[in-house]
């Protein structure tokens, strides 16, 4: 195949590229915002100034597309740690259990990470980025009803098209398909969930504490009566992201913003004031950014079949889950490593590997989708469609969420679950429910 064209240069545009590199001969990716000369935050990916974990399942898709990423991100300062020893983490209620496990994880800014991915990316010879390209529209054969190719706007305002085989839109969740079919009148089924969740993140210095036994802390609110929650992570640099989060605008905007005393403060309203204590005397090293997650949408693009030929999407694009539980990135990076597997056993025309790509990402979708809106309908305030057995599924997860605090086999079970290394059946292990199941018994929560 010859020319690929890609629209957006955020985690997911820069995965298709590095996947159909080895396919087509030339892979072209169109990025609005100007070009970082640095690991720094851009206007594009607002999001990227929060609080960014990589789950397993996604660490170890990175470094499958991009050998040695790892060793590029702890040489240039990113925090290895184990990712049950030096995560101090107090969830409906309870402390997890802290042990050195099996996992590591990576702490660092998303910049950081998007930096080093870009750098791998620019080393590919049949890829290019091109920055300041606003790509407004695409190009549409209707007799064949395909997608030809897209036109530009670019930074001297002129207006110019490219051609290509095929057209990937990763130009996120304000996605440019989505809006150019719905005014063709082919309508995407959305599953739309309304959360009003809120972030407001600083960047601080701690002062030194030889007793600080933590590089990531995280105290969630227990849904319904809690809705803040916080977090503080070490990253590159010897400094910290403190995040805090809050469901259905529960965080007072203008108190937080006031001054940097107004953000520590708020750790105040969290459940419990470990995070407080350790603000108290730390330094602000940079204003607030706050993002704002009204609603998570999936798009149902796989529903549809009247999708004109040669456009694919991926990442978030066709699904913003809750960012909540930090599964964004990995979502898209298994997405990345699904089209990689259909290309390689390409058997199909163009077209039917798209429509299994779509059907593919359901597969990765489905389960985090559940998953995720099951925590978000705790509170009578989220606003959307609820899965089945609502109910039978909050009351199973709550018990093995307090069993993660004193029993490490499900621990480990619900931990390899979390970082989507294993389906959410794992947890329905016998020996699981037995457990959860003895807790109903002898202990009322
Ligand atoms: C507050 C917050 C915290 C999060 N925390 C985590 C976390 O801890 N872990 C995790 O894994 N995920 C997290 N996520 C999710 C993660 O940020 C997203 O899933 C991820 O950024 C999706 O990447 P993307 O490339 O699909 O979209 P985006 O990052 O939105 O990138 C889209 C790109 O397309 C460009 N673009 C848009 N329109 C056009 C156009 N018309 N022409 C040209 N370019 C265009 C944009 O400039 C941008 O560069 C979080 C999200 C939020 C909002």
């Amino acid at each position: 195949m010859e020319k690929a064209v890609i629209i957006g240069a955020g985690i997911s545009g820069k995965l298709a590229a590095r996947v159909l590199s080895d396919h087509f001969q030339e892979v072209i990716i169109l990025e609005r915002d100007s070009e970082t000369h640095g690991p720094y935050p851009r206007k594009g990916a607002p999001q990227g100034e929060h609080i960014h974990a990589l789950l397993f399942a996604g660490a170890n898709g990175l470094e499958e597309l991009f050998p040695g990423i790892t060793e590029r991100f702890n040489v240039s300062g990113a925090v290895k740690i184990n990712s049950t020893q030096d995560i101090a983490w107090f969830h409906h209620g309870v402390w997890k259990l802290r042990y050195e496990g099996d996992y590591t994880t990576i702490l660092q800014t998303r910049p950081h990470l998007e930096w080093h991915i870009e750098q791998y990316i620019k080393s590919i010879p049949n890829v290019s980025i091109q920055y300041i390209q606003n790509v407004q529209n695409f190009l549409y054969n209707e007799i064949e009803n395909r997608i030809t190719g897209v036109e530009i706007i670019n930074g001297s305002d002129s207006i110019r098209t490219i051609n290509a085989d095929l057209i990937v839109d990763a130009s996120g969740v304000r996605s440019l398909s989505s809006r150019w079919l719905n005014k063709r009148d082919v309508h995407i089924p959305e599953e739309k969930v309304k959360i009003d969740l809120s972030y407001y993140t600083k960047t601080l210095q701690l002062p030194d504490n030889q007793n600080r036994d933590w590089s990531i802390k995280l105290v969630y609110p227990t849904p319904p009566f809690e809705k803040i929650g916080g977090g503080i992570s070490k990253v590159e640099g010897n400094r910290y992201l403190v995040t805090f989060m809050g469901y259905h605008n529960e965080i007072n905007e203008k108190e937080i913003l006031k001054s940097d005393n107004g953000f520590i403060e708020i750790a105040k309203k969290l459940p419990r004031l470990d995070i407080y204590q350790e603000l108290k005397d730390a330094t602000a090293l940079s204003s607030t950014s706050t993002f704002r997650v009204p609603n998570i949408t999936w798009r149902r693009f796989d529903k549809v079949n009247n999708i004109p030929n040669g456009l694919l999407m991926i990442g978030d694009t066709i699904c913003r889950i809750d960012p909540f539980f930090g599964q964004g990135m990995s979502i898209a990076i298994l997405e990345a490593l699904e089209l990689k597997k259909l290309l390689v056993n390409q058997k199909h025309t163009n077209q039917k590997m798209i429509e299994t790509f779509h059907q593919q990402a359901v597969k990765i979708i489905s389960p985090i989708w559940n998953m995720v809106i099951t925590e978000d309908f705790r509170y009578p305030d989220t606003i959307g469609k609820k899965p089945a057995g609502l109910s039978i599924q909050q009351w199973y997860a709550k018990k093995i969420f307090l069993l993660s605090s004193e029993n490490k086999e499900i621990y480990n079970s619900f931990i390899k679950v979390m970082h989507l290394l294993r389906p959410t059946t794992t947890l329905m292990h016998p020996r699981i429910i037995k457990s959860v199941l003895k807790r109903t018994f002898t202990n009322n929560r």
